[in-house]
């Protein structure tokens, strides 16, 4: 009979941190998008993500510059650290020049 209950109380205990990973798991997604640091560790980019939340100094600016990533412009191709590339009409490029050159180009198909 106490096996019975045992097992009882372990199917609420197994159903209960299921329902706790889950909601990490959620937390965890949310951040990531939110910061747009995409890194390969979920538990420990859920980590991060809670220990940005408690300090509270950068409140958009989840994303501690660990990570900059290359970004290719547009126009050159040249890879940028993304803190410092331009970003003009969802184009990116590595100086304001590139992204003046890129938009007075003319955009083909222009057909008449
Ligand atoms: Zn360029």
């Amino acid at each position: 009979m106490r096996n019975f209950i045992f097992l009882i109380v372990l199917f609420f205990v197994s159903q209960w941190l299921l329902k706790k990973l889950r909601r990490a798991n959620e937390r965890a997604q949310q951040g990531e998008a939110q910061g747009g640091g995409a890194t390969a560790g979920g538990a420990s980019g859920a980590q991060r993500a809670r220990n940005g939340n408690g300090n509270g100094n950068g409140a958009s600016n989840g994303a501690p510059q660990l990570a900059d990533p290359l970004i290719r412009c547009a126009q050159c191709g040249v890879h940028t650290p993304r803190s410092e590339s331009i970003v003009v009409a969802g184009e990116r490029f590595c100086c304001a020049d590139h992204a003046r050159h890129y938009a007075s180009r003319p955009t083909g198909r222009d057909a008449r």
